[in-house]
């Protein structure tokens, strides 16, 4: 059993899990608890109608679908756009802006068909439109967004076919608006466009000298990857004014980094871009797009600082502060004001999808009684022990250390032959026993030196979880972003365990051992100890913006199930299932043909049965079993 805490017994709450896992920072108004202790969705949001996290579960585990399993909810990607354009139109008729917000949402985000195309018809009330990042992004674009007048933005690198399609888009009376993010694509465009006959729609992104901070602070600078420097943006506008084509310069857009936290940073970007805007109009550019690119953060950790798990501001003071600027600025050169776009991704995505996932078994650090002692046992060994009786409130840290000194002093005993196998397990033991006994103290302590810190860390469980972090949470992997992970039931439970997570790869980064916290993040987090005969189910939430893409085959885990929940007046309904990857598809991907395979194994069973090796009982077993798991989820089944 995982060390359990002996505080004082008050009756643990749901609201007492409420606070420890931060769900209102982070979760509101979508994630809560109910009386029953499990986790509730409101896709909805504040607009009504809920249900219950983990009955949705067990019901969709009745219908074959297995855990890991990404559970889409459309109701609040709908809610999502809602808020965004929410927030901009009340930011407008607060400043009394004389223009309009037309967002864009990033394809690169999500890429899923159902997604976006779920998004194109919430987002038609809005026009709200796509941008896209490169050519395939673009394809998905043309064909999907088909809301008249929504934008559709062409970022990224760009080679003649990208552009030629873009331009020859307009055909179709779609504003497709080719964003020149490097040198070369200006002469392009020029030349394409007085092929086709066709005037196109242009932007620049500008490389701004405000720099975002954290992860993606290199997003802007002169030598950032991608954008004009003003000499360079000089140099398009008179290429554009020689080639007659001013005109069609209609749009500046600028990208500062992604979960910006810190709001002073997106008001000094605004405050630069602004002036940029109307000095390209002062220039002769027929200006009349504004794009503030990504950045709108997402609280991870519900804190609500500038941490980068988090941010300082909401989704009001960001449009508001994007409106006011641009306002003033326009107003004292007496200019038109553009009509506003934004491309946030992450702050429309990451809220819909919840990644739930199942607990395999656990490893615990060795507990209880350690028994007694005798007197023949070796001067190590009893100095462990006489620590460990010692052990009080007032020398636990000294305590500590002896237990760590005679710990380490039995190792080497033994590796200079002094110390039997028998009697090093004897002191390892002895010396977790310790560490026990002073984690209890340390944890009814208002202050822990830091040099017991580690010590929770030490004895912390491992929770072997079905699931890859390589293919469903890779930014904690590759980045260490935090994602909020808590049980999604039995939280009117105490979780008197400490756990981290380890996953189903032979790679020992597949693991998450650091958690959101109030402040900075913690290193263990609470859990409950497993029931047996019963599952625990984990939740991995706001993890619906770049996950599932970036994710990866390590181990050849594949995708996992994935299902669209939609609320209806009577509860909910499964608008798609999309199954996960099977074991013969992942192994197609990387070449190997499952029919080839098979026969392989057919050929050196029989070849096996001749040789008398294997009984025809046990060679059918086998080509059963190789022939089912093809067609099985590559993650466990129970
Ligand atoms: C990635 C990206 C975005 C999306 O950024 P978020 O921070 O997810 O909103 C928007 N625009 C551009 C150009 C990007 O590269």
């Amino acid at each position: 059993m995982p060390l359990a805490s002996t505080a004082p017994q008050k009756a643990w709450t749901i609201e007492d899990s409420e606070e420890l896992y931060r769900i209102q920072g982070w979760g509101e108004p979508y994630f809560s608890i109910n009386a029953a202790g499990h986790v509730t969705v409101s896709p909805k949001g504040d607009r009504g109608g809920s249900l219950d996290l983990f009955e949705l579960v067990e019901s969709l585990k009745q219908r074959n679908l297995d855990l890991p399993l990404l559970i889409r909810f459309s109701d609040i990607l709908e809610d999502r756009i809602e808020r965004l354009n929410a927030c901009f139109a009340r930011a407008i008729a607060r400043y009394n802006y004389p223009g309009s917000y037309r967002g864009v949402f990033p394809v690169k985000c999500n890429q899923q068909r159902h997604l976006i195309e779920d998004l194109v018809r919430f987002g038609r009330p809005h026009q709200f439109g796509l941008e896209a990042g490169s050519k395939p992004e673009l394809m998905i674009a043309l064909a999907t967004l088909n809301t008249p007048d929504a934008l559709l933005i062409c970022n990224g690198y760009k080679d003649r076919e990208y552009i030629e399609t873009a331009i020859l888009a307009r055909r179709m009376g779609r504003p497709c608006i080719i964003v020149l993010e490097q040198v070369e694509e200006v002469g392009l465009a020029i030349e394409i466009s007085r092929k086709l006959g066709i005037k196109p729609l242009l932007g620049v992104r500008a490389k701004l000298n405000t720099r975002g901070v954290g992860r993606w602070g290199t997003s802007t600078g002169d030598r950032a990857k991608f954008g004009l420097t003003i000499p360079e943006i000089i140099h398009a506008v008179e290429e554009l004014q020689a080639a007659d084509m001013l005109d069609s310069l209609q749009l500046l857009h600028f990208h500062i980094g992604s979960q910006i936290s810190a709001i002073g940073v997106i008001k000094d970007a605004i405050r630069e871009a602004s002036q940029i805007y109307v000095e390209l109009a002062a220039l002769g550019a027929n200006m009349q797009y504004l794009d503030v690119g990504g950045g709108l953060g997402v609280d991870y950790d519900g804190s609500k600082t500038n941490f980068h798990a988090s941010k300082n501001y909401n989704m009001q003071n960001y449009a508001n502060d994007i409106v006011a600027e641009v306002k003033e600025t326009c107003e004292e050169r007496n200019l038109p004001v553009p009509t506003l776009v934004s491309e946030s991704g992450r702050a429309i995505a990451s809220h819909q999808s919840v990644l739930v996932f199942d607990v395999l078994g656990t490893n615990d650090a060795p507990s209880g009684d350690p028994g007694a002692i005798e007197e023949s046992e070796h001067l190590i060994v009893r100095n462990l022990y006489e620590t460990y009786l010692a052990i009080t409130e007032e020398n636990y840290q000294e305590a500590y250390h002896d237990a760590t000194q005679f710990k380490e002093e039995a190792i080497s005993l033994f590796g200079f032959g002094y110390l039997s196998l028998r009697e090093r397990a004897r002191a390892e033991r002895l010396y977790w026993a310790c560490c026990e006994k002073i984690l209890k103290i340390c944890r009814q302590q208002e202050y822990v030196p830091d040099d017991l810190e580690d010590l929770e860390k030490i004895m912390a469980s491992i929770y072997y979880i079905n699931l890859s972090v390589f293919q469903s949470a890779p930014d904690s992997w590759a980045i260490d972003q935090l994602f909020p992970i808590l049980p999604i039931h039995r939280l009117d439970e105490e979780p008197n365990c400490r756990g981290t997570l380890s996953d189903l790869t032979c790679d020992s980064d597949g693991k998450i051992d650091q958690f959101i916290d109030l402040r900075d993040v913690k290193s263990v987090l609470e859990l409950h100890p497993l029931r047996s005969g019963e599952p625990y189910y984990l939740g991995m939430f706001l993890g619906g913006a770049y996950q599932e893409i970036m994710g990866n085959l390590h181990n050849l885990f594949g995708d996992t199930n994935t299902v669209h929940i939609c609320l209806t007046p009577k509860g909910y309904q499964i608008e798609h299932v999309v199954k996960g990857d099977r074991i013969n598809e992942v192994l197609g991907y990387v070449q190997y043909d499952p029919e080839d395979l098979l026969e392989s194994i057919r050929r050196q069973t029989e070849q096996a049965l001749q040789e008398k090796q294997i009984t025809l009982q046990e060679a059918q077993l086998l080509m059963q079993n190789y022939e089912r798991s093809l067609s099985s989820y590559t993650y466990l089944t129970s």
